[in-house]
Parts: C-alpha cells; structure tokens; sequence
C-alpha cells in the first residue's frame, strides 16, 4: 500500500464564533490529487457526507443511561450543526439495548429539519413497523463478515441474518423506506482474527441486491490499517458500485483518520463518525470507539474537502454530551482546542 498525500497543507488558528479553532482550507494549500498503489493519479471527492451515528451507535456503547430529552437535544444541536444525516435511535427490544428503550419518544421529540434524514437501527419486522409508526423516513439493518462474531452475537449464521432482514426488506420497499446496510467487522473480528475481503464482498453484494442503497462497511473493533482498507475496498468495489460505499472506522488502533483517507482515495465519499467519539469497544475495555465526527470535519475541510457541517456547532453538541455523560471526549480536534493550543 502505497497511498501518498502529495501536499500537507498548514493548518493555523483562529478564532471563531467563540472557539479558538482551526481555519480549514482558505489560504492553506489543498491537497486534491492523490496517487494510489501507483495507479494513475486520483482524485479526492469534492463533497463527503457524513453520516452521524453518535446518538445510535456511539450511546448504545455508553454505560450511562441517557435520559431521552437529552438524546434529543444532541440530535437537535447535531442537525444545527448541518449534517445532513444522523441515525437517531434503534428499534431493537429494551432487553437487548436499555439504552434505546426510548425510541418511540426520541422519535417523536426531535425537531425535524428539512432536508436532514433520521434513520433509525431496525432488527425485524416488528422493530421496522415500530420505526414507520414512529415516523422514521428510513432504516438500517446489519450484516457481520464473520461467522462467529454473527453467531456470538445474533446467534444464529451470516446467511440467516440476512435472511431473516428480507421481511424488513419487503416492507420498506412497499412503505418506500430506504433501507441502509451495514456490514460489520470488515477488516477484523474479535473471535475470528483476519477477516478475507472476499468474504466481505460477499455480505455487502448480498445486502446491495436485497435492496440496500448504500452499503456502510464497518471496522467494528478498528484493527484495520490503511492496507487492510484498500485491499478490502479493491474486493467490494467489484461488486457493488463505490458510490454506493460508506466506510464505518473505529479508533481503537488510532487507524482511523489514515483508513478514511485510503476509502477517500479510492472513490468512497460516504463517511460514518461519531460525535466526541462516542461508544467505546466492547472488546477493548476503555479503547477508542468510533472515529470522532469533529476529527473527520476536521480531516476533510483541511482537504477542501466540503461537508455542509460548522465545526464549532458540531464541538458544541460533543461537549454538551460528553458533559452529560461525565466523560472526556475522544476527538483530538476537541481536546487540542479546550486546551487552547
Ligand atoms: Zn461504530
């Protein structure tokens, strides 16, 4: 793997809307054209969206218990903060998730802006019927690439999981509720080790021909390294279009910003985050989670890269849930500005 950004370009401080913080593109050279594997020169996207999964993914892995009113202010300040995509809640049975047994009131309590799209976490029928009800415009459903991690935690094979989520499938097509897929531990699975790309391949082409409009693929315990991405992305690629990739990055080796850049390089412009870095790995006490939404912004408008997203909105709505969880936040990009550097 030989991806190089040819220019880096400086970043300088400023002061902004009350944040000491960085002044991302303007004067700063861009680096846009990247060379990959020695492939002909590429170039980066012009626009990432980024879709948020804090509120879903990131609290589902916090101890603390979150009341629903505050979960629905994080999901207010978070579309103020423009992005156009924040997965809001899981429709899965409270037994399973505690955290998530407020679904219904999460839904129904957030303001909606136009143009900004919930989706919501929806396991089976039952979980999707519950989402329609609750007024959710789109869902998400899952697949792993490894068999026993979808034994250990489903409980039952990759094939029936995804068999299983055809029902789903079949209703949103009827409601026309776009359906998101998600593929886990794609670079590596905690029982399993390394995890073949061909493998991976295999799961997201299944979610893609059963309808699924874009495909995330997930480093859920984030071992992978910019290799591991690029060879993994190489396999799926062939199988369903890169415009239909989002890439999903843990932190918990500290490869995720670099993992990011290769799936940038190579046509993927769909990046998952996590305000503050919320969630951490449940098979890594105390390790990073997800890569903090603040440092992908952060990565991305320092290429020129256009989000939609003011940062200073965005590290508002982290401090204001870290606060409330009592914990530090996990975005670099946070903690360089409180320490006011
Ligand atoms: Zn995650």
């Amino acid at each position: 793997m030989a991806a190089l950004i040819r220019t880096i370009n400086r970043s300088i401080f400023i002061s902004r809307m009350g944040h000491p913080c960085l002044a991302l593109g303007g004067s700063a050279t861009v680096a846009k054209s990247v060379s990959v594997s020695g492939s002909s020169s590429k170039r980066l996207p012009d626009r990432v969206k980024i879709v948020e999964v804090g509120p879903r993914d990131g609290l589902q892995n916090e101890k603390t218990i979150v009341p629903a009113e505050t979960k629905i202010r994080l999901i207010d300040m978070l579309s103020d903060s423009g992005l156009s995509v924040i997965e809001a809640t899981s429709f899965v049975s409270p037994k399973w998730v505690p955290q998530m047994a407020d679904q219904m009131e999460v839904m129904k309590g957030i303001r909606r802006k136009p143009g900004v799209s919930y989706p919501v976490l929806t396991p089976n029928l039952k979980g999707f019927q519950a989402a329609v009800e609750a007024g959710a415009s789109e869902v998400a459903i899952f697949g792993a690439a490894s068999e026993l991690f979808s034994k250990k935690n489903i409980n039952c094979s990759v094939e029936e999981s995804l068999q299983r989520f055809e029902q789903v499938m079949v209703a949103a097509k009827a409601a026309g509720v776009p359906v998101r897929g998600y593929v886990s531990c794609v670079l590596g699975c905690p029982y399993e080790g390394k995890v073949a790309p061909a493998k991976v391949a295999k799961v997201a082409k299944r979610l893609y021909s059963m309808g699924c409009y874009e495909i995330s693929l997930g480093d859920t315990i984030g071992v992978g390294t910019p290799g591991g991405m690029s060879e993994m992305l190489e396999a799926v690629s062939k199988v369903v279009p890169v415009g239909a990739l989002a890439v999903h990055c843990h932190d918990t080796y500290g490869q995720a910003l670099a993992n990011i850049l290769v799936a940038l390089q190579m046509g993927v412009s769909v990046v998952d985050s996590s305000v503050g870095g919320l969630g951490g790995c449940p098979y890594a006490q105390g390790a990073s989670g997800n890569v903090a939404t603040e440092d992908v912004v952060y990565m991305l408008h320092g290429l020129g890269i256009q989000t939609g997203v003011d940062l200073p909105k965005l590290m508002d709505a982290g401090a204001f849930i870290c606060h409330s969880l009592n914990r530090r936040t996990s975005s670099k990009v946070s903690q360089a500005t409180h320490c006011k550097l």
